[in-house]
């Protein structure tokens, strides 16, 4: 999509701090760190959303979430513990129409999500 900012990251059209990369997922730092780690792991196939992420099939959603693991391994969070957000819709803060996981870690989290 051209208008959509992480497509553009994908396209290296925007640097950004790639932190891992797959055939289909991209993991970068988002540019507002709310935690020590703070990754943004994207599809690099534009979709919108979680559901869409779903209804693309093809082993796609699990291969975004397969990404967001190794990059909490790879930032040393899986042990300690770390939280996959997908904000879904302007309600929930969703501000990027491109999916992401949000992988927060690196300090206590607290619930509600904070
Ligand atoms: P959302 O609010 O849609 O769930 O999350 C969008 C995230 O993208 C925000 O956490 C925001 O800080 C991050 N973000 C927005 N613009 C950029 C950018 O140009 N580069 C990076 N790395 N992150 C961005």
């Amino acid at each position: 999509m051209s208008d959509c900012l992480f497509c553009k990251i994908v396209a290296k059209e925007i640097p950004a701090t790639v932190v891992y990369e797959s055939d289909r997922a991209l993991a970068f730092r988002d540019i507002n760190p709310q935690a020590p780690t703070h990754v943004l792991v994207i599809p690099k196939l534009h979709v919108a959303n979680a559901v869409e992420l779903a209804d693309a099939g093809d082993g796609l959603a699990d291969d975004v979430l397969r990404a967001a693991h190794a990059v909490a391994e790879q930032e040393g969070v899986s042990e300690g513990g770390y939280r996959i957000v997908f904000n879904t819709g302007a309600d929930a803060g969703q501000t990027v129409f491109h999916v992401h996981a949000h992988v927060l870690g690196g300090r206590s989290l607290t619930w509600p999500p904070g």
